[in-house]
């Protein structure tokens, strides 16, 4: 049943239809326009509430899940802590393989939301067992009537940004939207959104932000693997070092790289600037936005529109520590025309 006055029956009716927020500050000596789809406005606080609860709601259709069964994944958090408020509200149990790579706030978010965690190092092959794909495979083997979501190889995950993030933004744009700026983890945010988006306007360019020590870019310009693109880096959801089958490679028509510093650096200032406390990923979007105005790449008329896919309370350990900061070495290259420039 559906409520008025914004009175809801639970937490899940306010997946999706997050605010297009408009960036005055950070873009004021660019060329055209720039909107924030603002996903921290999700009731999980990212975008992967769309995914969880798309997937989940399919397989109950096809008749996969019944209450009680169990629901596992591998995650990076943010679809962990999705999936686990879902399966709250629909009584199943969630099971998480989790990397290493993932901040202590996430894991125990993740716990507290009623999941089982497995943590996995995060610096060793997707093939060998103890990395949390063979994990989440194994434990999907071992217990009966469970269903794996497997985001990076489920087109469902492109599906549900077909269904609910295009025809949001092409609706919240009036249609006028010229660009499309998104970060590329499991590549399905990016490829469902561009797929609905070039329907309605072929003309829209679609933009993938790639994390150096990722694979994604190479592949998207070679469609070969070269496993010498792959090194560790610390931003979490962007990039991979393998190929996702979730990422629909034709709907996007360039990618950018970003640093794990300067990405960093630009979270830290959208917040300072905007007043919008979003994730290190928001950061690295905006990162490449910058980089593209330094070549010239959008018109005083552009509508650009960049996803910031989850919120900054998930990365107090991190991007929004000093000391993190400082350990990384990220304060020792800014001389002080740069620390001007990013108003710290
Ligand atoms: N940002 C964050 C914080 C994420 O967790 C993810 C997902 N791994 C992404 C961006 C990328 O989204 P997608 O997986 O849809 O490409």
């Amino acid at each position: 049943m559906k409520y008025k006055n914004q009175v809801f029956d639970n937490v899940l009716d306010l997946v999706g239809n997050t605010p297009l927020i408009k960036l005055n500050n950070m873009t004021s000596d660019f060329k055209g326009k720039y909107f924030a789809k603002v996903e921290a406005f999700n009731p999980g606080h990212s975008s992967k509430d769309r995914i969880a609860l798309f997937i989940i709601e399919q397989a109950e259709k096809r008749g996969l899940l019944k209450p009680g069964d169990t629901i596992i994944e591998t995650t990076s958090g943010n679809t962990g802590f999705s999936i686990a408020m879902v399966s709250i509200i629909k009584g199943y149990d969630c099971v998480l393989a989790v990397s290493s790579k993932s901040s202590a706030d996430k894991i125990d978010m993740l716990k507290t939301m009623g999941a089982k965690v497995y943590v996995c190092p995060a610096h060793v092959s997707a093939d060998d067992p103890r990395s949390y794909y063979q994990v989440a495979k194994r434990l999907h083997e071992e217990i009966k009537g469970s269903v794996y979501i497997n985001q990076y190889f489920n087109e469902l995950n492109i599906d549900a940004h077909y269904y609910s993030t295009g025809p949001e933004i092409w609706k919240q744009t009036e249609g006028k939207i010229t660009h499309l700026v998104a970060c590329s983890g499991t590549g399905g945010t990016i490829s469902g959104t561009a797929k609905y988006l070039k329907e309605q306007n072929p003309a829209i360019k679609v933009i993938g932000v790639d994390a150096f020590g990722s694979v994604i870019k190479k592949y998207h310009e070679t469609r070969e693997f070269d496993e010498k693109e792959i090194y560790p880096y610390r931003i979490e959801g962007l990039g991979k070092n393998l190929i996702p089958s979730a990422t629909d490679f034709d709907q996007i028509d360039d990618f950018v790289k970003v640093t794990d510093e300067e990405s960093a650096h630009t979270a830290r200032q959208i917040a300072k600037t905007e007043g919008l406390f979003v994730g290190y990923t928001s950061g690295a979007a905006m990162q490449a936005i910058k980089q593209l105005n330094e070549v010239d790449q959008f018109k005083e008329n552009d509508i650009v529109v960049v996803i910031f896919p989850d919120h900054g309370s998930r990365y107090m350990s991190k991007i929004y520590s000093d000391k993190w900061m400082s350990e990384q070495g990220f304060f020792d290259s800014i001389n002080e025309v740069a620390a001007e420039k990013i108003q710290y």
